[in-house]
């Protein structure tokens, strides 16, 4: 090998690692679809990216104050992550959901259309598949990828087009190794997320690999998060229990939150009345 050849090979090397990869940020889903093309594959995760729950209960944002609050309580990451799905499964169940940005499934059906194939990722336990897939259906999405079994991981499965995590595994290992099994070779992988971690590890299991992927940090929802409600969450929680599933709007419950810290001094716990209620559907 002449050295001119050796040299272009390190310069198309260095190009083609540094073209693979990129984390871009954007409030908006149609940038992340603005140049697909049939090829390509797009992966989408779930909670606050398509959906997010009708009220502050059973967010995502929810999920993070449980697992905080289990840790600070001694328990170990584990036991804390088994702890807070458990009570973030319940209310998944039952919960109606909406959409972080409204045009998403005019976009999917887009993509659709036009032969690029769509998956969801998410690091929802496989319990919730059926919830999971009847949220989406609700929300007018649905994807299309046949439910293959392709690994012998309980704790990951791929059904109606959506590939289950669970919360403890690495989304970016997780999908390299289901399109290594499926045999799907992506002329791009694009890969939208509201978790900088995800991104993250997306980015770090696919760069090396050549694969261009283009990673996503979604940024529509974060001005939910960061308002999170510890007070009026846990009002919402406390009907749920109390009440077999009853879920309380955020307008509801922070009055709720309100009127007893106002009447704290004087130990009157609120009267429990059905017009506080909004029954799940
Ligand atoms: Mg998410």
């Amino acid at each position: 090998m002449s050295f001119k050849s050796i040299l272009s090979t390190i310069l198309v090397f260095a190009f083609s690692v540094s073209a693979a990869a990129e984390i871009r940020e954007t409030n908006f889903m149609a940038d992340a679809f603005a140049d697909a093309t049939p090829g390509d594959v797009i992966v989408l995760d779930i909670d606050n990216t398509i959906l997010e729950p009708a009220q502050t209960l059973g967010s995502d944002q929810w999920f993070g104050y449980l697992l905080s609050k289990f840790k600070k309580s001694g328990l170990d990451e584990n036991a804390a992550i088994d702890k807070a799905i458990r009570e973030w499964t319940q209310v998944q169940e039952v919960t109606s959901v909406r959409l972080v940005e409204r045009t998403t499934p005019a976009l999917i059906r887009d993509l659709q259309e036009n032969k690029i194939m769509v998956i969801a990722l998410t690091a929802r336990p496989v319990d919730l598949k059926r919830a999971t897939a009847r949220q989406l259906h609700s929300a007018g999405i649905n994807f299309q990828d046949r439910n293959v079994v392709y690994t012998n991981n309980k704790d990951i499965e791929l059904f109606q087009g959506i590939l289950f995590v669970g919360p403890k595994n690495n989304k970016g290992t997780v999908l390299q190794h289901y399109l290594q099994t499926r045999k799907i070779h992506p002329k791009r992988l694009i890969f939208v997320d509201d978790k900088e971690k995800h991104v993250k590890n997306m980015d770090a299991v696919f760069t090396p690999t050549g694969l261009t992927n283009i990673n996503f940090r979604y940024s529509a929802a974060d001005a939910r998060v960061k308002a999170f409600n510890a007070a009026l969450v846990d009002v919402q929680w406390e009907y749920f229990q109390k009440l077999g599933g009853v879920l309380i709007t955020d307008e509801e419950a922070e009055r709720i939150a309100v009127d007893r810290r106002q009447h704290l001094s004087e130990f009157m716990p609120l009267p429990i009345h059905p017009s506080h209620f909004r029954t799940a559907h």
